[in-house]
């Protein structure tokens, strides 16, 4: 299963903008963004080009960090996103909330996508009471996915409950702090989902 294993901080400054790839750190004055505001690299101070197909692919690859996605893959939802009904911007986005992963940070159960993925490839969830181990695997309105019961006792888990329990959830989904669970509502609709994208230059730059 391919990732990218390099400097994750880079890619924010890549991107020049925070990404929380992080967690913790990220709201601390310890992230990169706050002591080098600027692109990493030889020419990162450099002049910045703004052609229409700079902007467009810029945002493709800031999709894709924020959700941890690589290209291959990325490409693959965007061509479903395209086969669904409707506006293919926000069907690309729903994709990408409906992964595990996504779901596992979203619900508070992780302190960034990062470890959200991480968590999951080690077993500590379970969708509709079976194990899943696959950070990609989109959830169902309606699925239960709760972490499991042997890894209760983690102190990792433990860790991780303590600092994020009392972040916000989003209307779609629904969280059990006791039974340490959570639930699909229902899919997001666009202004649910506070990604800072214009999936709009996304669908321009694959449809050249
Ligand atoms: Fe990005 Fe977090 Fe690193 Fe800051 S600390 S640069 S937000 S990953």
């Amino acid at each position: 299963m391919a990732r990218y294993t390099g400097p994750v901080c880079r890619l924010c400054r890549r991107e020049g903008e925070k990404l929380f790839l992080k967690g913790e750190r990220c709201y601390s004055d310890k992230c990169s963004i706050s002591v080098r505001n600027y692109a990493p690299g030889q020419h990162g101070q450099g002049r910045k080009k703004n052609s229409e197909y700079a902007t467009q692919f810029r945002m493709k690859q800031k999709a894709k960090r924020f959700y941890g996605v690589l290209e291959n893959q990325f490409h693959m939802y965007f061509v479903e996103a395209e086969r669904q009904q409707g506006v293919t911007g926000e069907n690309l986005l729903r994709l990408l909330e409906r992964r595990l992963d996504n779901i596992v940070y979203r619900l508070g159960f992780a302190s960034s996508r990062k470890e959200a993925r991480q968590l999951v490839l080690h077993n500590h969830f379970s969708v509709n009471g079976k194990k899943v181990n696959i950070p990609s695997y989109l959830v169902k309105v309606g699925d239960v996915i709760a972490i499991k019961e042997n890894s209760l006792d983690s102190e990792k888990i433990k860790a991780v409950l303590e600092a994020n329990g009392s972040r916000p959830v989003p209307a779609w989904l629904e969280r059990n702090a006791d039974a340490k669970a959570g639930k699909v509502i229902n899919f997001p609709n666009r202004e649910d989902i506070d990604t800072p994208v214009e999936e709009s230059l996304i669908v321009e730059l694959y449809s050249k």
